[in-house]
């Protein structure tokens, strides 16, 4: 009789185990966003981040993190950083006039969650200049979401000069959702794409709605820094400088109805701000 209730304990023990740890239990606790660190750059004269005049021509570091997002449904992976093939030595880039420096590797970071590039369902991207590119080659078999408008600018001739050819012409051969306006990504409201074009045709930015934390906006390059934030700096090499402030306008119409955090990508302070990998906000 001991031996059965000893079993039948163990069994019942062993469901909760498996409970516990189902993916598909679709509890919205479970959604999680990390911050990885995948590089950085320093632009050498921040002057041409303005069509204003508003920085002076010095140097400046900008962050280009990664982001991880846990959900029930699914990995999504939202840009894509420097690259690991920078990994351990800084590199002059003459094209761009910035340093390029990457610390830790996206592949390493993974692994330390238990993940391998294969367990990403998803890639999106705020849009596709180099330093949001960098790891694209790893994960051929994620499904990639992109502006259609996006897409097209990856396919003009002569390549806009903050695209890399070897970097877009990946996109051409992996799967990939082409999307018209905001997107919900697992079908829920929680993770949504949002079109905010201007500094590129089909720029995009990410609202995460975190069960504690509540919204989070991830900005893409809608702005590369808090000054860029609070005097709406435009730099000129954006592609449309109407579609930029409205855009901008859009972002702080939600951050105002939900009193949400915004997380300017490329701004140190506000990368520095989040919890750091492997911690993560939920
Ligand atoms: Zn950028």
């Amino acid at each position: 009789m001991k031996t059965i209730l000893l079993t039948i304990s163990i069994f019942l023990s062993f469901l909760t185990i498996v409970y516990a740890d189902s993916p598909t239990t679709g509890n919205s606790e479970d959604l999680r966003l990390y911050m990885l660190d995948c590089g950085s750059v320093t632009v050498h004269d921040m002057a041409s981040f303005s069509d204003t005049g508003a920085y002076p021509h010095e140097s400046m570091q900008l962050s280009t993190p990664c982001f991880l997002i846990k959900d029930p449904k699914g990995w999504l992976l939202w840009d894509l950083g420097m690259g690991d093939q920078y990994l351990g030595h800084t590199v002059e880039d003459k094209k761009h006039d910035v340093s390029i420096t990457v610390k830790k590797s996206l592949i390493q970071q993974l692994k330390s969650l238990g993940l391998s590039p294969k367990d990403i369902k998803f890639v999106g991207l705020s849009h596709t200049h180099f330093d949001h590119m960098g790891n694209v080659s790893l994960f051929p078999n994620a499904i990639w979401l992109i502006e259609k408008s996006e897409y097209a600018y990856t396919k003009q001739t002569p390549l806009a000069s903050s695209l890399d050819a070897t970097e877009v012409a990946m996109l051409q051969h992996d799967h990939k959702i082409l999307l018209k306006g905001d997107y919900d990504v697992f079908g829920d409201g929680k993770v949504e794409i949002l079109s905010t074009p201007g500094h590129t045709p089909g720029h995009t930015s990410l609202e995460v709605h975190l069960p504690h934390t509540g919204v989070v906006i991830l900005s893409g390059d809608l702005y590369h820094t808090r000054k860029a934030y609070e005097l709406k700096l435009i730099p000129p090499f954006n592609t449309d400088r109407a579609q930029t402030q409205a855009s901008m306008a859009k972002i702080d119409a939600i951050l105002k109805d939900s009193n949400g955090r915004l997380v300017i990508e490329h701004d140190t302070d506000d990368i520095k701000a989040l919890p750091q990998f492997p911690n993560y906000l939920n």
